[in-house]
């Protein structure tokens, strides 16, 4: 359970906020059964259950955290004007919470921020409980600067998660996808692979003698080769392969459709190409590959582990070749 939690942030908020106004809500209705308010009692259990149900509904169907928080909001804006119609100023109170929570459960501010002002209009002019004028025009101000302010906190979050991830998954130097992506695509790439048998392949490439490069020409020459490298495969690949850091020197291509011969010929358009393009004050630098085509029942190591296994076999076959795992 903290599994799931921890890898959806979106489903935790849902859970978090959800289950806590469920149980104060919940903890109402009974109040308000025992003093007699049949009417509020129900409101408040209706609440309860519709929240509850929203909560089971975005927990069993993982893919479904977005729809959910969107219900969610609308159970919030109805529960606070039917709470305010029910209890005048005392219910509109409940508008503050919905206008925060409401900004945290979707990914769609838009949609958040719409509800909420649909929700403090129609509560300050439809509704009957204000003592004066000037509480319902406080009610207004207050409401509509907590409306603006949630936005603009929420929409800075979502901003800097969208950066935080975008770091976590590409390599600074190359571009390229990082290691810990890698492992999360290639997993999923062997579930789309047994789901609809379309062919896949991995071309794993490894610069050659690069230790030379550095030693005589500097680290930052490098770098530089490197990240020429990595533009170079950017410009041979279609959208749709994925292109990663694998580590120091070695990059590895996922090449979704491709059958293993069309991905050996890909790696050997790279190899030829990298030999006349990565040359330059740090002289020629070649690249070797092993390709490897996805296989029934494999895990997503033992396929690498084959395409390195090429890799290893080109590299004692002279550098500067591509090889195809059997
Ligand atoms: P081989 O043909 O067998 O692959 O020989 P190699 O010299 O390429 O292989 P080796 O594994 O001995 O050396 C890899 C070198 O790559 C050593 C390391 O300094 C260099 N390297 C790894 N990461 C980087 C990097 O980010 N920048 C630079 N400039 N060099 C790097
Ligand atoms: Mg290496
Ligand atoms: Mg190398």
């Amino acid at each position: 359970m903290w599994k799931k939690l921890l890898a959806d942030l979106q489903l935790s908020i849902l859970m978090l906020v959800g289950g806590m106004s469920s149980v104060i809500i919940a903890a109402f209705s009974v109040y308000r059964f025992l003093n007699g308010n049949v009417k509020v009692g129900l409101l408040d259990a209706t609440i309860t259950l519709a929240m509850v149900g929203t909560l089971l509904y975005a927990w069993r169907s993982a893919r479904n955290t977005e729809r959910a928080g969107r219900i969610m909001i609308l159970v919030n804006v109805a529960g606070a004007i039917t709470s305010s119609e029910l209890l005048g100023v005392t219910g509109a109170f409940w508008m503050y919470l919905a206008i925060v929570v409401n900004c945290f459960i979707t990914t769609n501010l838009r949609y958040a921020t719409g509800a909420n002002i649909l929700m403090l209009l129609s509560i300050t002019f439809l509704g009957h409980g204000f003592d004066s004028t000037a509480q319902q025009l406080s009610f207004l101000a207050t409401s509509g600067l907590l409306t603006l302010f949630s936005h603009i906190i929420a929409d800075r979050l979502s901003q800097q998660q969208l950066t935080l991830k975008q770091q976590a998954s590409v390599d600074p130097l190359t571009g390229a996808l990082n290691r810990w992506r890698m492992e999360e695509e290639i997993h999923l790439a062997i579930e789309e692979f047994t789901r609809s048998q379309m062919p896949m392949a991995i071309i794993l490439m490894d610069l050659d003698d690069f230790k030379n490069v550095n030693d005589r020409h500097g680290h930052e020459a490098g770098d530089d080769v490197l990240a020429g490298f990595a533009d170079m495969v950017r410009g041979l690949t279609r959208q749709i392969d994925r292109f990663f850091r694998y580590g120091g020197e070695e990059f590895l291509m996922l090449a979704k459709g491709l059958s293993p011969e069309e991905a050996q010929h890909l790696a050997e358009k790279i190899r030829s190409q990298a030999e006349s393009v990565l040359t330059g004050k740090h002289g020629r630098v070649t690249v070797s590959a092993g390709v490897a085509g996805a296989q029934a029942g494999e895990s997503w190591m033992q396929w690498v582990a084959r395409a390195d296994a090429a890799l290893y076999v080109a590299k004692q076959s002279g550098r500067n070749r591509v090889h195809l795992a059997d």
